[in-house]
């Protein structure tokens, strides 16, 4: 399939509620329904929705969840750290502990959701074959092309 075939293909479909489907990855739930659990173990999403049948294995998150927690996450610890460091001065190794436990807390307890809105967004913008189109990057990796 062509590029411009493919553009033509998911351009005439019925548009999918961007923030709806995010939300609803947020919320560990189907993008496409909302009502079955989106995730069958910490990280690992359903191949197929058992509520709604949507294939759910085109989702490629990669690394894009894990940077997104650094981001949110390095943001929101690091202005905590600088305004109780610059209130309360304590001992290094109070703030090395405080600190450490927080971040690695906070990116557990954050990763799941923000993986779960990646999924969210790449079926609402059909991305990697969420739009019943082969995904043109697999296409790409096929023996003889
Ligand atoms: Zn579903």
């Amino acid at each position: 399939m062509e590029r411009h075939d493919f553009v033509e293909n998911v351009a005439a479909k019925e548009p999918r509620p961007l923030g709806r489907s995010i939300k609803r990855g947020i919320l560990n739930t189907c993008p496409a329904c909302g009502s079955a659990r989106l995730f069958r173990a910490f990280l690992k999403p359903v191949d197929i929705c058992p509520a709604c049948g949507e294939e759910l294995f085109h989702e490629r998150s990669d690394d894009l969840p894990p940077y997104l927690v650094i981001v949110v996450v390095g943001h929101v610890l690091m202005t905590a750290y600088m305004l109780t460091d610059a209130m309360m001065p304590d001992a290094l190794w109070v703030h090395l502990v405080v600190w450490v436990s927080l971040a690695i807390l906070t990116s557990l307890l954050t990763i799941q959701p923000i993986k779960g809105g990646v999924i969210g967004l790449q079926w609402a913008l059909r991305m990697h074959g969420f739009g019943d189109t082969p995904d043109p990057i697999e296409e790409n990796r096929k023996p003889g092309k």
